[in-house]
């Protein structure tokens, strides 16, 4: 579904990215681990180009994503994010806040837009939220809306870039539940997590970045079993 072939991206003269070669399969489920400035971010924002690549090409579902111009706002709405600070729409309600962006973006009408918002957060377990503001909710809560609005867009691919980092531990699993029935309904999904015991569980794939390469990557059981590189080890011993 998405073929990354020689990824670079630099800063200025930071070489963040320094040649990145990925597949993503229909389905999978990859989770990417790396140390605190190691490029996880600045790779997932290249993706849906957040982010302008300065080298490498990037193909999802055989479309340039590097090249494509017209086309890229028809290519970011296959692929939705979500962050770590949420970036829920503060001033909108939850149920505006699912039903926006399908509306303006796809020109759904607001009965089906609505619709499908309520189907979502059902399967977050929020549909009494639907009238609450952002404000009023716990940061786990917040999550699976922001979650539940990316998905209002219907994409073929989810990007999460440390969704539970922020979150106090105990709304860790709530929010973790939900990405879990995402990934078991078939989505493909790449994750950059801290969440080992969650990777090791859920991911089909681990990736292990530093200094912008992928220094490792396999079946996440085996890679935390028995890590092949110095680097991974030394992370692993860190964090597991
Ligand atoms: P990670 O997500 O693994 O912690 P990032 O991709 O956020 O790493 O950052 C990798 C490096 O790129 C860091 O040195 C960071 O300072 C730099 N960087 C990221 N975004 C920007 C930016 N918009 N402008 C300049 N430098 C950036
Ligand atoms: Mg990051």
């Amino acid at each position: 579904m998405i073929e990354i072939q020689g990824l670079r991206k630099s800063f200025g003269s930071n070489e963040v990215l320094k040649g990145i070669d990925a597949s993503i399969q229909k389905g999978e489920v990859v989770a990417v681990i790396g140390p605190s400035g190691s490029g996880k971010s600045t790779f997932l924002r290249c993706l849906n180009r957040l982010e302008e690549p300065t080298g490498g090409t990037i193909r999802f579902k055989d479309r340039d994503v590097t090249a494509a111009q017209k086309e890229l706002n028809g290519i970011r709405q296959k692929m939705g994010m979500v962050f770590q600070h949420f970036n829920l729409f503060p001033h909108m309600s939850v149920l505006d806040n699912l039903t926006i962006t399908p509306r303006k973006v796809k020109g759904m009408g607001k009965e089906e837009a609505e619709k499908i918002a309520m189907e979502l957060l059902r399967s977050v377990g929020l549909e009494d939220k639907r009238d609450a503001r952002p404000d009023s909710l716990s940061g786990g809560q917040k999550q699976r809306i922001a979650i539940a609005r990316a998905l209002a867009m219907q994409p073929e691919v989810m990007l999460f870039d440390e969704p539970t980092s922020a979150l106090d531990p105990e709304m860790v699993g709530e929010v973790l539940d939900v990405m879990k029935r995402l990934a078991q309904n078939g989505m493909t999904m790449i994750i950059v997590t801290h969440e080992m015991g969650f990777a090791r569980e859920v991911a089909d794939r681990l990736i292990f970045m530093d200094g912008g390469y992928i220094v490792e990557e396999g079946d996440p059981r085996e890679v935390m079993a028995a890590p092949q590189h110095a680097r991974t080890k030394e992370f692993l011993s860190k964090v597991l």
